[in-house]
């Protein structure tokens, strides 16, 4: 008998407080499903009408054999292509069919890619505080657990909190994310100064400029980190401004890692073709889901361009696992972003609340353990969802905030 598409459900969960967004798809044999991120936590309720409203009607029904296929479909159904929310959309339905395909061979996902090229996937943290002692202290309590890559900022991304204009900007200015770039360079300098100083170069370093530097700017501070030995320097332009990669490349041999905001092909081809960074870092739900993910890993890998996809909180524990499975599977893997979805005994304190929560309603999420994070061998992504517990938390409307960033001037500037 066919597998067939019965339902596509949509389900909201927020138990971080940030909005996640999941696919389940069900199918014609009983206790067969599959699950999928589809988290644009930004416009949760879009990417959710898409599914439930288009793509739902256009699959149920049919076989959840010909994954390649159906994601062609939903990628050319709407006619206008590779936008956020329907490449999310897409996302949730192309993951929860790789789940349900795992789950049919009764295999790991990443066997269906090949097979493991190395046991445990070592990840990066996120390291911040107020100065360069708190920073050097939480390098030393992820040291401890076994974490040897980090990326440190100091006070986010260089902009103080969401709050009033200051008082150098002009009269009538709007509140928002101040921030001075120059200063902004000036400190991270230092920054990266001070923490070699005091912890060394054992440690792998990462910084993300986050794309709040001019291009000129970016240049400047990118070819001033050198002497800190960065394991990268993370989008240091924004997408619109690819050209520039080739003067910031020619000035510089930093390493540097791009992508995150990255929608369709053709703003990662030349990049990569061109060899102008070094890795290669999408959000996967971002570009579709794990269809795309994986020719964008192939293809990489012919020039000579690593892996490290975006791994951030908003991204749901599905995303995750994805990640960790094409991790595990590609050769040209570089390093995972890993936002701590650790197993109970390795939550650091400060986060043992949203964190426990995060477990309650995502059972079987990939295991960090000494630097290393583990997929564990259920059949497919091995993520289960527990839907009473996941509607304890409500996802919000809010209005977003932290992407209303501004120049000293009060220019709004890319988040
Ligand atoms: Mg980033």
């Amino acid at each position: 008998m066919t597998t067939k598409i019965e339902d596509i459900k949509v389900i909201y969960t927020a138990p971080e407080g940030i909005n996640l967004i999941v696919v389940k798809i069900e199918t014609n044999q009983p206790g067969l499903y599959g699950l999928g991120c589809a988290t644009f936590a930004y416009r949760h309720l879009a990417v959710g009408c898409v599914i439930e409203e288009y793509i739902k009607p256009l699959l149920v029904g049919k076989s959840v054999e010909n994954i390649e296929d159906i994601w062609h479909l939903m990628h050319h159904n709407a006619y206008w292509r590779n936008g956020p929310i329907s490449n999310n959309a897409i996302s949730g339905v192309d993951m929860a069919l790789w789940d349900i395909k795992g789950k049919m061979a009764n295999m790991p996902l990443y066997q269906l890619f090949g097979g493991k090229c190395r046991e445990g996937v070592p990840v990066y943290r996120h390291v911040d505080g107020r100065d360069v002692n708190e920073i050097c202290e939480n390098i030393e309590k992820y040291r401890e657990q076994g974490i040897t890559h980090m990326r440190c900022q100091c006070g986010g991304y260089g902009g103080d909190g969401y709050g009033q204009a200051p008082n150098n900007a002009p009269i009538g200015a709007p509140d928002g994310i101040y921030i001075d770039t120059k200063k902004y360079m000036r400190d991270t300098i230092k920054l990266f100064e001070d923490i070699r100083n005091k912890v060394g170069f054992e440690v792998s370093l990462c910084h993300d400029v986050h794309e709040r530097l001019r291009p000129i700017e970016a240049i400047q501070l990118a070819k001033a980190l050198e002497p800190y030995d960065l394991f990268f320097l993370e989008d240091p332009l924004p997408l619109e401004q690819g050209e520039w990669f080739r003067k910031l490349r020619s000035q510089t041999s930093i390493p540097l890692a791009q992508g995150e905001l990255f929608n369709n092909p053709y703003e990662w081809r030349c990049l990569i073709v061109e060899q102008l960074i070094d890795y290669i870092r999408v959000h996967i739900s971002q570009i579709g889901g794990i269809t795309p993910a994986r020719k964008l890993q192939i293809f990489a890998e012919q020039f000579g361009v690593r892996t490290a996809w975006h791994g951030p909180g908003d991204m749901s524990p599905v995303g995750h696992a994805a990640n960790i499975h094409i991790d595990l599977a590609s050769h040209n893997f570089g390093v995972q972003e890993w936002s701590g979805t650790e197993p109970p005994n390795f939550i650091i304190q400060e986060l043992k609340g949203p964190k426990e929560a995060l477990l309650d309603v995502f059972p079987g999420l990939p295991e960090f353990k000494d630097g290393y994070v583990y997929a564990n061998d259920k059949p497919g992504l091995g993520v289960d969802i527990d839907e009473k517990e996941a509607k304890k938390y409500p996802c919000e409307k809010g209005i977003t905030k932290w992407t209303q960033t501004r120049l000293i001037d009060g220019t709004l500037l890319t988040p």
